[in-house]
């Protein structure tokens, strides 16, 4: 079961479930519900940046509207933005941003833990804030650009670490304590207020969902490519960090 301010609540029942079995279900979690609700708005809270402004790694960048812009850029503090819908032109800011910020960091954490990157993509995975494929590419969510610039700089380290080790043995973590020593503090922030950095952006803010909005997923589970796993979750629905180097 995950629980998404936006979506709702989404229970996944084996395919034969009824929807009675899942209004139950959702009906005997109602108090747990309900707590990952309020944490959730606690956590946009933490993350939130005065009206107008979009937030960058911990900072908040000023947004003008200019009629007749179609690009976004950025003058000092300030974002010059498209006057109509800004959005699909910021997050395409937001990905150029995140390469030109990740890309030397990476450089220099693959160096420094004594690995190589092959490659550097940057994604906008809902449900990952990175990743290390066995051939030694790493790929990054710009949407860490939301987040405060030493969480930003955490992730990067665990990624290229896994350049190194590829599981999340105890050498990866005394690799990543080496090369950042604070990264349980890094770690907890994203486990805590990572999820609205997702929410914030996706265009629906603050809006209130029924939690008795339901789904019936099982059918679609046995879709879900096995390769997948999930790495550093931004969703914060599954508990293990346990990823994997992606196969893509
Ligand atoms: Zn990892």
């Amino acid at each position: 079961m995950t629980v998404d301010p936006d979506r709702g609540v989404e229970v996944v029942l084996p395919r034969r479930s009824s929807e009675r079995q899942a209004e139950r279900v959702v009906a005997e979690l109602g108090p747990w519900i309900e707590r990952r609700l309020a944490a959730q708005a606690r956590a946009r809270e933490a993350v939130a940046v005065p009206p107008g402004t979009v937030p960058y790694l911990g900072g908040a960048l000023t947004l003008v509207p200019e009629p007749g812009r179609t690009r976004v850029h950025r003058r000092g503090d300030a974002l010059l933005v498209p006057a109509a819908d800004p959005r699909p032109a910021l997050e395409r800011w937001y990905r150029r941003a995140a390469r030109a910020e990740i890309a030397p960091r990476a450089e220099t954490a693959a160096r420094g833990v004594g690995g190589r990157m092959t490659a550097l993509t940057i994604r906008a995975q809902k449900t990952r804030w990175g990743s290390c494929s066995p051939s030694g590419a790493l790929s990054f969510n710009w949407r860490l650009l939301l987040a405060p610039e030493p969480v930003l700089d955490y992730v990067v380290i665990h990624e290229a670490c896994h350049l190194v080790v590829p599981d999340h043995s105890r050498r990866f973590w005394s690799l990543v304590e080496r090369h950042c020593p604070e990264w349980r503090v890094h770690a907890r922030w994203l486990r805590r207020y990572g999820s609205a950095l997702v929410c914030s952006e996706s265009g629906r803010q603050r809006r209130r969902t029924s939690t008795a909005a339901m789904k019936e997923a099982g059918r679609t589970a046995a879709a879900t490519p096995r390769a997948t796993r999930v790495e550093l979750s931004a969703q914060g629905a599954p508990k293990s960090t346990l990823d994997g180097r992606l196969s893509d």
